[in-house]
């Protein structure tokens, strides 16, 4: 190729991360950032990262890093890179990066751009006081720089095992301050004088988050991070880290927090936020997704996006401001749309733990066969808006006996309705075929004999094989139960008491 010039022009391939701490499981919020990031990089054909932070051993789980990937499977948000362990790619994990952020420090150290601290918790904190006490500020005062512990090579604190008996602070020199332009919020500026000389290695020898997160966003080629803004104000730290190391700063993209319907930032109080209550709660992946999307980023009024066009139309442009309310109504109504267009096959696998749930056993489900659980799921997947819903709605099909809704039986199946029934059970006995069709003709045929509305006439075969009041259309109900549950239930219900 001529001169080469298809490398001056082509821009750097998009790569971002998702960075989770395992301290817990996948709530709301961070799945949101991670679909964000899953969106941008398939948008650009870029790569999406996934990395878990977990360098503080106390707080972090693997249970909760278990927890954090399944989440991320069952939403479809596949990673595209990462250490090989024996099959897929895993995610990159910082607990096994650890001699990356030493040697970055020590590169640090040797430049004369970060030093040692031998000063202990207590007298920090016993400065820290008596600065407060004076009015004074309570940064860190710079006293390691100024004994001059900047030899390479780690200091051994009296007292302290261990090589990495000190820890190693980045010098901050005061250039005024800094600006982004943040691809949400817009320029932000930050000033240095609200930054002291932070630790970048604990005393163990562990990095802190805003050292560990800039080595890794570095080595990873990571062009721009979007996140929760909540991490802006550690944003300052990390750029002086990139400046003492000499390297361009990635771009920034901080997205606005999700709030509960109090407008307080979501947390517990407001129901559940984790991803996966959400899956046991009976919601389809689809519409989680689909949701989270558009909590905070918007395409004109469309609200219902398959994924080929949420990938179609997403851009860190369209990322509101201000903070998006978690409205759990919108998220079932959302789900209750993708139920009613989600594959009968599919419905039934995704139905059975819940049938079971709900109370139908087990060998019960067994005998029934696919085509029949089908024909069931087809017909209760309209009204419902969860998969619990529909499970517990669609329970009695399966049972032998049924429990009738005493309120229901006392104002439906008056002697009245219970005579117009036994008269009708041998014309629909005699019926040729046992089938919707044939006893929506019927019912219509004999109620306008009877001078009925077909409702009137229909209501109490509901409560009779249903229990209950509401119902999918009681003639397809019918035909699924088939004439011989149909006649044992209606006898029954003909002998319960009004
Ligand atoms: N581990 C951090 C968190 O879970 C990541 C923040 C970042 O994306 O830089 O909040």
């Amino acid at each position: 190729m001529p001169g080469g010039s298809a490398s001056k022009t082509s821009t750097p391939q998009v790569r971002v991360r998702f960075a989770p701490s395992p301290t817990g499981y996948l709530h709301v919020g961070g799945a949101r950032t991670a679909l964000y990031n899953w969106l941008f990089a398939r948008h650009e054909n870029g790569v999406f990262i996934l990395r878990i932070e977990d360098t503080d051993a106390e707080r972090s789980t693997d249970e909760s890093a278990a927890g954090i990937l399944e989440a991320m499977r069952w939403l479809g948000l596949h990673w595209d890179e990462g250490p090989e362990v024996g099959g897929p790619v895993g995610p990159y994990r910082q607990a096994e990066r650890l001699d990356l952020y030493r040697e970055y420090a020590q590169k640090l150290l040797d430049d004369g751009k970060a030093y040692y601290c031998i000063c202990t918790p207590e007298e920090l904190e016993g400065r820290r006081k008596a600065a407060l006490a004076a009015g004074l500020s309570t940064k860190y005062d710079g006293r390691c720089w100024q004994r001059g512990n900047r030899q390479p090579g780690p200091l051994q604190r009296p007292g302290v095992g261990g090589a990495w008996g000190a820890v190693v602070r980045l010098l901050i020199r005061d250039g005024g301050g800094i600006e982004i332009a943040d691809l949400v919020h817009g320029p932000i500026r930050f000033e240095d004088a609200d930054l002291d000389d932070f630790i970048l290695l604990r005393s163990d020898g562990m990095p802190t988050y805003n050292f560990a997160v800039v080595v890794d966003d570095v080595l990873m080629g990571i062009t721009h991070v979007i996140r929760g803004d909540d991490h802006i104000s550690n944003t300052p730290r990390q750029l002086k880290v990139y400046e003492a190391l000499g390297l361009p700063i990635p771009r920034f993209a901080h997205i606005p927090m999700i709030l509960g319907p109090d407008r307080s930032r979501l947390s517990k109080r407001h129901g559940a936020t984790g991803v996966m209550a959400y899956q046991q709660m009976g919601y389809l992946p689809e519409a989680m997704v689909n949701y989270l999307a558009r909590l905070g980023w918007s395409h004109g009024d469309q609200e219902i996006f398959t994924q080929e066009e949420l990938v179609r139309h997403f851009t860190l442009e369209k990322v509101g401001r201000t903070a998006a309310v978690f409205d759990p109504v919108k998220l079932e109504w959302l789900n209750g749309q993708y139920l009613r267009q989600a594959a009968p096959d599919r419905l039934v696998a995704l139905l059975r733990p819940f049938w079971e749930a709900s109370g139908v056993r087990r060998e019960e489900l067994r005998r029934k066969d696919d085509a029949w659980l089908q024909a069931v799921a087809r017909l209760f997947q309209d009204r419902a808006r969860t998969l619990a819903e529909i499970a517990s709605s669609s329970r009695f099909v399966f049972e032998e006996k049924i429990e009738r809704d005493e309120v229901a039986v006392r104002k439906v199946l008056t002697e009245g309705a219970k005579a117009r029934v036994a008269a009708l059970l041998p014309e629909i006995e005699a019926l040729p075929t046992f089938t919707a069709a044939a006893l929506e003709s019927l019912f219509r045929t004999r109620a306008a004999a009877l001078g009925l509305k077909l409702v009137d006439l229909a209501q109490p075969f509901r409560v009779a094989l249903s229990g209950k009041t509401v119902s999918p259309p009681i003639f397809r109900i019918m035909e699924l139960l088939g004439w011989n549950l149909v006649r044992r239930r209606l006898e029954e219900a003909l002998k319960e008491e009004g």
